[in-house]
């Protein structure tokens, strides 16, 4: 299931160089080339799934293990004193690269670097509206 016109499949699968700090049969990760901060890495899984929708959920799974494993090793040795995992879906989302990616952003005290958002003030009615419309029973 490789997409013939996506770089992250080329660059999953080999065929295009890129800094591997982990491989195995199903994931390859890379340091991003537009780093956050020092030790930025992106978890690529080696098959095309375009987001998080259309990610089969064994794979899903994985991906969670590989961040636990490789974002403690990294905070370790990068002596980082934190760590964001961030996953964008879809244009709207910052998504630029259509073939599922996990960042993997250490972080540094200073590193002047802002993932976030500004905080709603939702009243109590809109988020019953909000609970009502996507509970999940
Ligand atoms: P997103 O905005 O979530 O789609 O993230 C795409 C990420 O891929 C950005 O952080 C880019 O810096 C990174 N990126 C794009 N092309 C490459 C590449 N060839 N090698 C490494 N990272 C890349
Ligand atoms: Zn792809």
């Amino acid at each position: 299931m490789k997409d013939e016109t996506c770089i992250f499949c080329k660059i999953a699968n080999g065929e295009i160089p890129s800094k591997s700090i982990y491989e195995d049969e199903e994931f390859r990760v890379i340091l991003d080339l537009g780093p956050a901060t020092k030790g930025h890495a992106l978890i690529l899984p080696k098959n095309h799934y375009a987001d998080l929708f259309e990610l089969p959920e064994e794979i899903a799974e994985k991906v969670m293990v590989l961040a636990k494993k490789l974002g403690s090793r990294m905070v370790d040795k990068l002596h980082a004193d934190g760590l964001n995992l961030v996953q964008n879906n879809g244009e709207t989302a910052g998504q630029t690269v259509f073939h599922f990616h996990m960042h993997l952003i250490p972080r540094y005290k200073d590193d002047n670097q802002k993932i976030g958002w500004v905080p709603g003030k939702p009243g109590e009615e809109e988020l019953e509206e909000t609970q009502k419309q996507i509970i999940y029973e």
